[in-house]
Formats: structure tokens, C-alpha cells, sequence
């Protein structure tokens, strides 16, 4: 068995926004704390689709580090590291390429929709094609159990199971299998055996989730076992064999929208942003700037918060007491719009200075920022290493 480790990646896109740190960088600062997390920059996925246009990707993947160290991400706890420099994922992904269905690629529901997104680009390319099995490389090779990713994404994480399935299917039945289970078993000791045979056939018969589960817990008891034999036998659990690949799981993350400039999706194709580290003066002046409900035209004019993207924000950063204020207050035009503003203003520059300050260090000396991906390749590469090992065994590529 392995350790529930987590996996998430990040395009680099540059300088994050507001609406990265809310949606996506929180949960991994809460997550560093609960499991073995590895977070890593997805440049090689940013050359799917910038492909003719690559020489921004450094920068922009040094800048969304240091937003991600600015955000809470703690390089004592989690594993920060660049893809390419850990070329493994590579060859797992072609490996896997072999044995990869076209049409299960083509079924990618984001596939398509991404062509049509992006309908400017030329994505009729093989690495497009490609890229939802690079992210089932990136998942898979580090063994990961769970994937924090949105309800969109779940058909990512199955197709990722889908393949582990298919890898440990064909390649997973190492010679003696049947008998070497049956070894294993014994191992179990007569009363655990019996139970685990109980579990097994009610896994495979009904499907019961729970039965699995308590199998693996039935397993996870017993020190004495070989790390081979566990495996094994979490194989003739499943009905697989060996298990190589390990199948990871969504891990669902509460959807946080956050609302930008205009009341849109803060996103950086509407041009909407407030960035992570946006200094002060230029977050008053949009705040300031920002269009309010429409209707009222004049400071005696009343409002409807629903209407305004201003309230939207108030949602995200202001207590109870203060959006009473503003709905009283903007119903009755007791408050103007610059007054209704303020406390947003002064939420978001509470909640960016401690990241100003946590990110000043890396900018004052960048090769700190070095020795963290330095350091993250590092580790990560130790851990796909070992997953590559077991693959190239499964496949009998270790023969030198
Ligand atoms: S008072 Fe506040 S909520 Fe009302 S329209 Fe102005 S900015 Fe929007």
C-alpha cells in the first residue's frame, strides 16, 4: 500500500489572481497539513496548447511559485516541483501510449470543448490529443490516491483510473501469480484468511465498496507481510493482479467562485483580475473604478446589492455586521457607492499582506526560489523512479 499522497499541477499562466488563491491555492495550504502533497508546474502541458509561443513559460512558471510560497504553500511539507525536469513523466506517458485506446482520448469530454475554446489554435495537433493521458502520467506516477480537482475534472481522474485498470490488467499478472497468492493468503493466518476470502467474493460478486475497503484495512493490519505479497493481494482482491499503477480518486473540492471586477468568473481572459500580490495603490484604484448596480445613477438614487458586483465581493470578504450595513444602506442610498467599497478594499489588502510578505524574500533573492524547485525535483524524481522501476518490470524493459 501507499501513502495517500496528493497531486496537483498548475499551467503557468504568470502571476495568479485572487480567484486562483480562493479556488485552488487555500485547499492546498489546508491540504499540506493532512496528507504527503506534491504540487507541481505543468509546463508541459502549457506547450500543448502553446506550442508556438514557448519562451514565456519560464518566467511565468517562476512567478506562479512564488505566488504559491506567497499563498501559504510550505516547501518544509509539500513537494514543489517543474514537470519536465522530471522526465519520467515522460516515459510513462509513452508507455502508456501503447496501450491507450484512441477513441478513449477522443471520448475526453474537454477535448472537444477545448478545440472549440480555443478555435484561434491549431489544436489538431498529437500532443493535444495527448494530454489527458500526460495528466493520467502525472497522477500515476507518483502513486497518488487523491487528486483535489473540481466536478468538471472527475472525468479526468476516472480516465486516469481507467488506465491504471488497464495497465495492471494487462502487465500485473507476474509469472505464478494464482500460486503466489495462495502463499500470501496463508500468510493471513487461518481466521484473517477465511475473512479476506469472505470480503474478496463479496467485492467481486455485489461490487460492495465496503468490502474492499475493509479488505485493505484486513491487510493493513497484518505487519508481517511482504510489501510484494500485500500487493499482491490487493491485486486478487480486485481481480487484477499485481498492482502496479496505484487507481487514484477525486478529491473533491466545494466549487468557490470568485466573482471579479465586473461579477463575471474572476479569470484573466475577462480581464477582471486582482492579482495575488497586486500592489496596494492599483487594487483602490480598480476597487474605486468598479461598475455598481446599474440603476443607481446618482448618490440619492437607492440600490439592489443583488444587482451589484460590488455586494459579490462583499460575500467573500465582509462579516455579518458589515453586509447588513451595505444592504440597509444601499436600498435606502444612506451609503455611497465609494463608502460601500472600502471595507472590500480593505479586505483584500488584509488578506494580500501577509502574502506580499511571505513572497518578498523570494523576490529579493531569487535563488531561494531556485533551491525550493531544485530541491522539489529532487524528491519528486526519487518517487517517480521508483514507480518507473516497477513499471519497466512489469513490462520486461529492465533487462540491462
Ligand atoms: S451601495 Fe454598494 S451594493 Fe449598493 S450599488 Fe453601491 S456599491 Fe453596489
Amino acid at each position: 500500500m501507499y501513502a495517500e499522497r496528493v497531486l496537483s499541477g498548475m499551467r503557468p499562466t504568470g502571476n495568479l489572481h485572487l480567484g486562483h488563491y480562493h479556488g485552488v491555492l487555500k485547499n492546498w495550504v489546508r491540504l499540506q497539513y493532512e496528507y504527503p502533497c506534491l504540487f507541481f508546474v505543468a509546463d508541459w502541458h502549457a506547450l500543448t496548447t502553446q506550442y508556438d509561443d514557448p519562451h514565456g513559460i519560464v518566467g511565468a512558471a517562476r512567478d506562479m511559485v512564488i505566488d504559491w510560497l506567497a499563498a501559504g504553500v510550505d516547501p518544509r511539507r509539500a513537494i514543489i516541483f517543474v514537470q519536465s525536469k522530471v522526465p519520467e513523466h515522460a516515459e510513462l506517458h509513452l508507455l502508456l501510449s501503447m496501450m491507450t485506446p484512441l477513441g478513449w482520448l477522443e471520448r475526453v469530454p474537454t477535448y472537444k470543448d477545448q478545440q472549440e475554446k480555443l478555435e484561434h489554435k491549431d489544436l489538431s495537433t498529437y500532443g493535444f490529443l495527448g494530454y489527458p493521458l500526460l495528466q493520467a502520467a502525472d497522477i500515476l506516477i507518483y502513486r497518488a490516491a487523491k487528486v483535489p480537482v473540481g466536478e468538471d475534472q472527475v472525468p479526468h481522474i476516472e480516465f486516469s483510473r481507467e488506465i491504471a485498470r488497464r495497465f495492471n490488467h494487462l502487465y500485473g499478472r507476474e509469472p505464478g501469480f494464482a500460486e503466489k497468492v495462495r502463499e500470501a493468503v496463508k500468510k493471513l493466518g487461518a481466521k484473517r484468511a477465511r475473512r479476506y476470502e469472505e470480503l474478496r467474493t463479496h467485492y467481486q460478486e455485489r461490487g460492495d465498496q465496503a468490502a474492499i475497503e475493509a479488505a485493505r484495512r484486513l491487510l493493513d493490519e497484518v505487519h508481517e507481510l511482504s510489501h510484494a505479497d500485500r500487493e499482491r493481494l490487493c491485486g486478487h482482491l480486485e481481480g487484477t493482479g499485481k498492482m502496479i499503477l496505484v487507481e487514484p480518486g477525486a478529491l473533491l473540492t466545494a466549487a468557490a467562485r470568485m466573482p471579479g471586477l465586473d461579477g463575471q468568473k474572476m479569470s484573466k481572459s475577462y480581464g477582471n483580475t486582482i492579482t495575488l500580490r497586486e500592489d496596494a495603490a492599483s487594487v483602490t484604484h480598480k476597487l474605486r473604478r468598479m461598475p455598481t448596480d446599474p440603476a443607481r445613477v446618482r448618490r440619492s438614487d437607492a440600490g439592489e446589492p443583488d444587482n451589484c458586483p460590488v455586494w459579490q465581493l462583499h460575500q467573500v470578504y465582509s462579516d455579518e455586521d458589515c453586509r447588513a450595513w451595505v444592504q440597509q444602506g444601499c436600498r435606502s442610498a444612506g451609503i455611497g457607492c465609494l463608502d460601500c467599497k472600502q471595507p472590500v478594499i480593505d479586505g483584500i489588502l488584509r488578506e494580500q499582506a501577509p502574502m506580499r510578505e511571505r513572497a518578498q524574500p523570494y523576490l529579493d533573492d531569487p535563488r531561494l526560489v531556485n533551491e525550493i524547485i531544485a530541491d522539489g525535483n529532487g524528491r519528486a524524481r526519487h518517487l517517480a523512479r521508483e514507480t518507473m522501476r516497477d513499471v519497466r518490470q512489469a513490462l520486461g524493459l529492465d533487462y540491462i
